[in-house]
């Protein structure tokens, strides 16, 4: 492509947890993500990467940058060894990976904030507040959308759909309590994941456009897995063309019947292929929204 190609929504595994997820998901009590990586009823489509597999990958494709996020752990002390790894990721190659944080805005919020900040992170994702386990009303959410506003950082909410087909083993994020989480931090940048769920999808917000607060954004991640190619119409029409924002969700394969490795290609070319979107329009999807988001 002949613009800049920025993937959004990219998560960092290191090598010890791809042997036996499930055992260490035991063994740090992070139950939620073994299942979800390594369902016992079905094949998994987790994939794992290196950070020079996962760049011979975005060479392939013709991506710029990718955004290693975190995960929604739910202890504070995988959120922080967690965040060790990815500025390790980051180091092996500054130019092309951007770092965010895995924070758990359980408790030692600012504490797990600055130490995120002093290895180079620069956002916050993916929080999932049904794993996780705060709302609104949590004094850690106010402390981090507080630090998050003042220091520009941007915040990944995952957001479970409830139309389209459906994960097994998701936890339900209802809508009104993501955007009760969004309208507390207006100077806050969020992106929500997975097209903020069914918020591009539902009625209430088909009716209502210009409703959708400035400061949310919305990325495509793992959008195959979910809907139908019609939704990047829809979202188009719902959000607008500045708040989309490319994602993938790598390593996960998108197209598990097509592909025995996670890779960028298959997305991008589905992208390309199935969707309407003008030159315009993917200029400013794949990259330029995101140049904006980071400031
Ligand atoms: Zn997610």
């Amino acid at each position: 492509m002949s613009f800049s190609v920025i993937d959004c929504h990219t998560h960092v595994y290191p090598q010890e947890l791809s042997s036996g997820p499930r055992t260490w998901a035991a063994m740090h009590q992070e139950p939620h993500w073994g299942t979800l990586v390594s369902p016992i009823d079905r094949l998994s489509i987790q994939d794992w990467a290196t950070p020079k597999r996962m760049l011979k990958d975005m060479d392939a494709a013709g991506i710029d940058k990718t955004v290693l996020l975190g995960w929604y752990w739910e202890q504070v002390d995988t959120a922080c060894w967690h965040n060790k790894i990815i500025a390790e990721w980051v180091a092996t190659a500054p130019d092309r990976f951007i770092g965010f944080a895995a924070i758990q805005p359980k408790e030692r919020v600012s504490e797990q904030l600055s130490a995120a900040a002093d290895l180079g992170l620069c956002g916050v994702g993916e929080l999932h507040h049904g794993v996780q386990g705060f709302d609104v009303d949590s004094a850690g959410w106010s402390e981090l959308i507080d630090w998050c506003s003042y220091h520009n950082w941007p915040i990944n909410l995952h957001v479970t759909g409830s139309i389209g087909r459906q994960h097994p083993d998701a936890v339900a994020t209802p809508h009104d309590e993501i955007i009760a989480l969004t309208e507390s931090g207006p100077g806050t940048t969020f992106i929500l994941a997975h097209w903020g769920g069914d918020l591009l999808l539902s009625n209430e917000y088909q009716t209502s456009e210009l409703s959708l607060p400035g400061n949310v954004y919305f990325d495509c991640s793992a959008s195959p897995l979910l809907h139908s190619p019609d939704i990047f119409e829809r979202a188009l029409k719902i959000a607008g063309k500045n708040k989309i924002l490319f994602g993938s969700d790598y390593p996960l394969r998108l197209f598990p019947g097509k592909q025995k490795q996670a890779d960028f290609v298959h997305y991008l070319n589905y992208i390309k292929e199935e969707t309407p979107l003008k030159p315009e329009e993917l200029k400013l999807i794949m990259g330029d929204n995101f140049k904006r988001v980071l400031g």
